[in-house]
């Protein structure tokens, strides 16, 4: 059989083994894992694979993908990332919990919630300085007050989000403010919060340096899964697989050019006037991947091939005068912002290169 181009080349058993050794890090200190799944358009194939590497639960921010998961058959209590108040009979029909940070949107939940005769988890998310979602602290008290007062709607937990929108550290400042915060909504209102969700990928740094963990016993992990990676400084994590995921495309030519474009100068496709280095001819190759298919920023070839830049359809490398012929594969290694486009793209295939 041909092999399709471009595609995207999924090993399961790489995302099950970083699942696996991230399950077994964290929960030394009791912390489970929801494995997000919102890169990967919810595909129940990577979600399955999570499950089997251990994680609790499964999180995604859109309700199709929650769905598209449940329909395969997919298996798991599923957590909403994002609720919209638009979407709340939908959040109530498909998810087990949702993270929330609006009364208008959770009073929603509550309406749906009894008319479907079910109760409602949710997390509150608090703002802890990265400044996206979140309660500020200082009307923590009286959201909680308020919410619980809904009749069809559990508390079962809180939560922060940092280093997504601020770039704000998760430290264990910021994890004891919200271990200390748990503390005193379960004193003021006398509830049990379950869950303490600290965070994402970025926690690692943190779960490393200290000793204690204090409250916090969830952690909502995306792309250390995927890529194997923390997303402080984006390092590997020991143990972890880098390349569960690998993006391949056709050479469609390839043709000793010179590297400087000759005549009047102009605009490009997108508006830039480019500049280009005078390196005397170069050997130059096309693959058949543009920007409409992928963040072409987010892509690292391997060998020694360079990216020169690229236009809707046409990413042009620069081979090192490596020969590459016409109809050959060149191989890409992904960050999450390529592999968030090229999982979205329709025009890549997707691919899984094992079923161990
Ligand atoms: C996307 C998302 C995550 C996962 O982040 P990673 O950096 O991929 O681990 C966690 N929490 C929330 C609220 C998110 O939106």
């Amino acid at each position: 059989m041909k092999a399709l181009m471009p595609r995207i080349e999924i090993s399961l058993s790489q995302i099950r083994h970083n699942a696996q050794v991230l399950s077994e890090l964290y929960g030394r200190q009791g912390i489970s894992l929801m494995g997000v799944s919102k890169a990967v358009l919810g595909d129940p194939a990577i979600a399955q694979a999570m499950i089997e590497g251990g994680v609790k639960f499964i999180a995604d921010s859109r309700i199709e993908n929650i769905q598209r998961m449940k329909n395969a058959g997919v298996s798991a209590q599923f957590v909403l990332l994002r609720t919209a108040l638009s979407q709340a009979e939908s959040v109530i029909e498909n998810v087990d919990i949702s993270l929330n940070t609006e009364l208008e949107t959770i009073k929603a939940l509550s309406h749906y919630a009894s008319l479907h005769n079910k109760i409602h988890q949710i997390i509150v998310m608090v703002e802890l300085g990265d400044l996206r979602e979140g309660v500020l602290k200082c009307d923590l008290s009286q959201f909680i007050k308020k919410t619980l007062a809904l009749s069809h709607i559990k508390i079962v937990g809180i939560g922060c989000n940092l280093a997504c929108f601020g770039g704000i550290k998760p430290d264990n400042n910021k994890m004891h403010e919200l271990s200390q915060l748990a503390d005193e909504i379960e004193k003021e209102f006398s509830i049990d919060l379950e869950i303490i969700s600290g965070g994402n990928s970025a926690n690692y740094q943190w779960y490393e340096a200290s000793e204690k963990v204090g409250r916090i016993n969830n952690l909502r992990l995306g792309e250390s899964i995927l890529l194997g990676c923390e997303t402080v400084n984006r390092k590997l994590i020991p143990g972890l697989q880098a390349n569960a995921f690998k993006l391949i495309a056709e050479v469609i030519e390839s043709k000793d050019k010179p590297s400087l474009p000759f005549g009047e100068s102009c605009q490009n496709a997108f508006g830039s006037v480019p500049s280009f280095l005078d390196r005397g001819i170069r050997r130059r190759v096309i693959v058949a991947l543009g920007r409409q298919d992928i963040l072409v920023s987010g892509l690292k070839p391997s060998d020694d091939l360079e990216i020169l830049g690229s236009s809707s359809d046409h990413v042009v490398l620069d081979s090192n005068n490596y020969d590459l012929k016409v109809g050959s594969e060149v191989k890409f290694s992904l960050d999450y912002g390529g592999l968030l486009a090229a999982m979205t793209s329709p025009f890549i295939n997707k691919q899984f290169v094992d079923y161990a």
